[in-house]
């Protein structure tokens, strides 16, 4: 029973170790790896789709600022202004020229002493502090830099979003006189975004200051409204909107997809610009791999186990069976003559047979130590022990008791054949040629002989055929002693 449990908590407690040593391994690798992934986009792919875009920004961006700044500092211009803007034509067929050579979406110019604002085609209106869509200019007006780039609708092209660049214009005398500029549709950014979004598979879109939806790839999914309400995206729009011109790297789940995000804002849109990347996909692979080890590894911890389980088994089998066997002579020890000899008187009682046992000391065995080493000593009782079983059946049972004293259980046997087979024993130990040297006496036993009675302890057995023993020594040896209840019969 404690081999057994000590088996399995052997097995639990290898079982854990592998468990835990494989699992350990697996997850870190994964994490590892999902990791560099992660980190790899982070790093390298979203900030350079980020960087790229915004250079494709800014290029678009600044030929136009470069012709404004021609624009507001055209002599023609300020002449024009200063000279009391009397010919209008002569101004738009000038802003025409500009819109048509470098193909903006419009172009424009707003007098500060009239308030007028002139564009390709004419005289659009006069602006007006207390207009709404006119506060640019007051803005441009009060505003320390020479230009600003502003988002707005354009009214004279059906209110498309517009990229304005709005630059100041001076009189001679450093005075302000007005602005000019021109704008540019935001068609061009689109069709960047597309291309970008097509190329390396990202979704990339412009939120104004609030958080608005701006502009988005037509290949992207459905998106508009505010980032707030966005699935996904609602959860780390606070970190989106934190007007840091440098990349800030955030995450989201979405739909069960892990997405990783690049936002950064641009100031001379006052916009924010996101990249994002689904990286479910690249993450894939490594889960594949991570299930496959997972597989390979319980599949190994079985074999480990089934393969320890066996070895432990085999080990206990032989353990079994040497601690039953002795080795010197082959034949079974005393502890699992016990087992045997109990399970014998069991077996008589039960079916009513006579069972017999011969008890035997070989006779001054002491001297052949002394005389002959103890290694002699050893293979006579190897000997002993080879002619004493050749001269029983195949079912008695010989045993060595201990030193050189054997006993035989004799099954099925009355007690008269079990001392007819002690005289046998004695006959062949006696006779037999143990090749010691002619000068000493062969070597000889003493037997002691018994027959179980019915009801008897197997002490009281045992202790009758030792007390024949006994008596076979004391009475001069080589010789059989015969026990019986009643009476002790000697032969010779
Ligand atoms: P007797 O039985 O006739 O009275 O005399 P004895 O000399 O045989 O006396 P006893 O039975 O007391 O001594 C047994 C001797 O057997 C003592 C011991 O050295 C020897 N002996 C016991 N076991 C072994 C063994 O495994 N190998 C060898 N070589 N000798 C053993
Ligand atoms: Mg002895
Ligand atoms: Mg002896």
């Amino acid at each position: 029973m404690r081999l057994f449990s000590e088996k399995y908590r052997l097995l639990t407690w290898l079982s854990i170790l592998l468990i835990a040593g494989f699992l350990t391994t697996i997850m870190a690798s994964y994490i590892v790896s999902r990791d560099a992934i992660r980190q790899n986009v982070v790093e390298q792919a979203l900030p350079l789709t980020s960087d790229n875009i915004y250079s494709e920004i800014q290029k678009d961006i600044l030929r136009p600022a470069f012709i404004s700044s021609l624009m507001a500092s055209d002599t023609f211009v300020r002449d024009w202004i200063i000279a009391g803007e009397t010919d209008p034509e002569q101004i738009s067929r000038y802003l025409k020229e500009v819109k048509e050579k470098y193909n903006t979406i419009t172009s424009f110019l707003v007098s500060e002493n009239t308030k007028r604002y002139y564009y390709a085609d004419g005289l659009l209106k006069t602006v007006s502090k207390d207009e709404p869509r006119d506060t640019w200019f007051y803005r441009v007006r009060e505003m320390k830099a020479d230009y600003e780039t502003n988002v707005d609708n354009d009214m004279a092209n059906r209110d498309t979003m517009t990229i304005f660049i709005n630059y100041r214009i001076f009189d001679y005398d450093g005075k302000f006189i007005g602005a000019t500029g021109v704008g540019l549709t935001l068609d061009t950014m689109t069709e960047i975004l597309d291309s970008y979004q097509k190329r390396f598979h990202r979704n990339i879109y412009f939120i104004d200051a609030h958080g608005e939806i701006k502009i988005a790839g037509k290949s992207m999914r459905n998106i508009h409204g505010p980032i707030t309400k966005l699935p996904g995206v609602s959860s780390i729009a606070k970190d989106i909107l934190n007007r840091d011109v440098r990349p800030t790297q955030l995450e989201y789940q979405h739909d069960g997809a892990t997405i990783l995000m690049s936002s950064r804002f641009i100031p001379e849109l006052d916009w924010y610009l996101l990249v994002e990347q689904d990286i479910t996909d690249d993450v894939r692979p490594i889960e594949r791999v991570f299930f496959i080890n997972i597989i390979v590894s319980a599949i190994v911890t079985l074999l480990i186990l089934a393969l320890t389980l066996f070895a432990v088994n085999r080990y206990q089998r032989r353990l079994e069976l040497i601690a039953g066997t002795d080795t010197l002579t082959g034949l079974l020890n005393r502890q699992a003559f016990e087992i045997v000899f109990q399970q014998a008187i069991l077996d008589s009682e039960r079916r009513r047979i006579p069972l017999s046992a011969i008890l035997f000391d070989i006779d001054f065995f002491k001297m052949v130590n002394d005389n002959h080493g103890h290694l002699a000593g050893d293979r006579i009782l190897q000997s002993i022990a080879i002619i004493t079983k050749n001269a029983l059946r195949e079912s008695d049972i010989v045993t060595r008791w201990g030193g050189e004293e054997f006993l035989v259980l004799l099954k099925d046997c009355p007690l008269e054949k079990a001392s007819a087979l002690a005289e046998k024993i004695r006959c062949v130990i006696a006779g037999h040629d143990f090749e010691l040297p002619a000068s000493e006496l062969n070597l000889t036993a003493s037997l002691g002989v018994a027959e179980y009675a019915y009801r008897e302890t197997w002490l009281s057995f045992f202790g009758r055929a030792d007390k024949a023993l006994y008596q076979a020594k004391s009475e001069g040896r080589n010789r059989v002693v015969v026990s019986s209840p009643e009476v002790t019969a000697t032969t010779q």
